[in-house]
């Protein structure tokens, strides 16, 4: 079991079972939600339970180029990420408390970072969503 929690502790969240993938996400969004970049942990909807403060997710809504709504919690403003959206989560690795297991493999949208942040590191990197770029 994969514990998360927000800030102030009002939002509580486990995952069960493996989560697939973990990817930096250099997205706009991602850039002015969660600071430079965040770390998405995507798995399936399913393993997702909110165990506290379900009431106290605020939802920002997706805009026309993007899917996924972007969750916080309304009282501390912690990034959440998309939470449970169709049949997959997509969860912002930072509000987890444990160790998921699995490391970054890849940085995805690469095309919206900004010119100041240079990544130094050898992981795959793409322009956009790794998934349509596949
Ligand atoms: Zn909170
Ligand atoms: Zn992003």
């Amino acid at each position: 079991m994969i514990k998360g929690s927000c800030l102030c502790g009002k939002v509580k969240f486990e995952i069960s079972g493996e989560p697939s993938s973990l990817s930096y996400c250099h997205c706009s969004r991602c850039r002015k939600a969660a600071g430079v970049f965040s770390a998405v942990l995507i798995g399936k909807a399913d393993d997702l339970r909110v165990t506290a403060g379900q009431d106290q997710i605020a939802k920002f809504p997706p805009g026309p180029e993007w899917k996924l709504e972007r969750c916080f919690c309304k009282e501390c403003g912690t990034s959440l990420g998309d939470m449970a959206t169709g049949d997959m989560y997509v969860i912002a690795a930072s509000a987890l408390d444990d160790d998921p297991g699995i490391r970054p493999t890849v940085h995805i949208h690469t095309g919206s970072k900004p010119d100041w942040y240079q990544i130094d590191d050898d992981l795959k990197k793409f322009e956009g969503d790794y998934i349509s770029e596949k």
